[in-house]
């Protein structure tokens, strides 16, 4: 078994301005990763009796990352993995990705390393990549779109009273390092890589589906932002329990709250979910965080310390 990194190393750099030399030199790059790539659409089959599940997501430079936080493996690994944690919440099986590329010429000498980023995370989700298409442009644009298929998905609207709120992982390490790198300060290397490779949550998502979880929301704009979705969808009022969350060391449940790019999910079920199954599973915590309320106006309500707290908004990485 070879990396994408170690393919690389035995075929020829792409040639400049050579646009069928460079698909083959994606392709050679990218080996077992692609599937299908060179005619004009991908093909695919739907399982039967399943729906398919679409979402793209762009990732430009200055906007979502600054070049010099990030490898350039990193930078197509991390734009990858945002797009694939939108088929995690609605526990959608991958079926594969198309991704564009908008590349200028200070990222030409680097575009085989963000290929092999992409090539990573699709592979470590089980997303093969089946098409994409690039194009000279001023700032680094990579967009994705994921394609995938559930039995039943599962939507953000589907929260019902008396239902308990469940969230994955631990919550606050990419503010941690945006921290650290805005200041100039190496970020403590588990924060590090929380914001630099993030993790889909794509199978986990499945077996919380399969669990009994009737709505999902992923966490991209911050657990307080994205739990403000899942009620507004559902039309119902939540109540969070602050100091429940998870929290990485140095980080206060507010902050966390606000974080973004967790890529954790946040889940709604009617009966209790099993967070020691889970975690032997997955290796990561499954905590319940809170309620849904019977009554009041859609949306979320914190406690902390045994007070109502005022939430955070969604979290916007460069006004730090
Ligand atoms: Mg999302």
């Amino acid at each position: 078994v070879t990396s994408p990194r170690d393919r690389a190393e035995a075929h020829t750099a792409l040639g400049p301005g050579r646009e069928f030399d460079a698909i083959r030199g994606l392709i050679a790059r990218w080996g077992p990763a692609a599937r299908g790539l060179g005619d004009d659409c991908a093909v695919l089959d739907v399982p039967a009796g399943e729906r398919l599940c679409v979402s793209t997501d762009a990732c430009v430079e200055g906007v979502h990352f600054h070049r010099e936080w990030l490898t350039p493996r990193e930078i197509g690994a991390r734009a990858t993995a945002a797009a694939l944690s939108d088929l995690a919440a609605m526990a959608a099986r991958p079926l594969g990705l198309v991704v564009a590329a908008v590349v200028p010429p200070a990222w030409r000498a680097d575009f085989g390393e963000l290929a092999d980023g992409v090539a990573e995370a699709a592979t470590a989700a089980g997303a093969p990549i089946l098409g994409g298409d690039t194009s000279a442009g001023s700032e680094l644009t990579l967009t994705v779109t994921v394609l995938g298929s559930a039995p039943a998905p599962l939507a953000r609207a589907g929260a019902q009273r008396g239902d308990r709120l469940y969230v994955t992982g631990t919550f606050g390490g990419p503010l941690a390092a945006l921290r650290a790198l805005v200041h100039g300060v190496p970020p403590a290397a588990a924060d590090r890589a929380r914001f630099a490779s993030p993790a889909p949550r794509v199978r986990e998502a499945r077996w919380l589906a399969g669990a009994g979880a009737r709505a999902a929301v992923d966490v991209s704009d911050g657990l307080a932002a994205d739990l403000g979705h899942l009620a507004a969808a559902s039309g119902v009022r939540v109540r969070l329990e602050l100091d429940r969350v998870p929290c990485v060391p140095g980080i206060a449940p507010l902050d966390a709250a606000r974080s973004g790019e967790e890529y954790e999910l946040v889940v709604a079920a009617p009966t209790p979910l099993d967070g020691h199954a889970f975690a032997a599973a997955f290796g990561i915590p499954l905590t319940e965080v809170g309620r849904v309320l019977g009554e009041g106006a859609p949306g979320v309500e914190a406690w902390l310390g045994g007070a109502r707290v005022d939430l955070p908004r969604g979290h916007d990485h460069f006004s730090e």
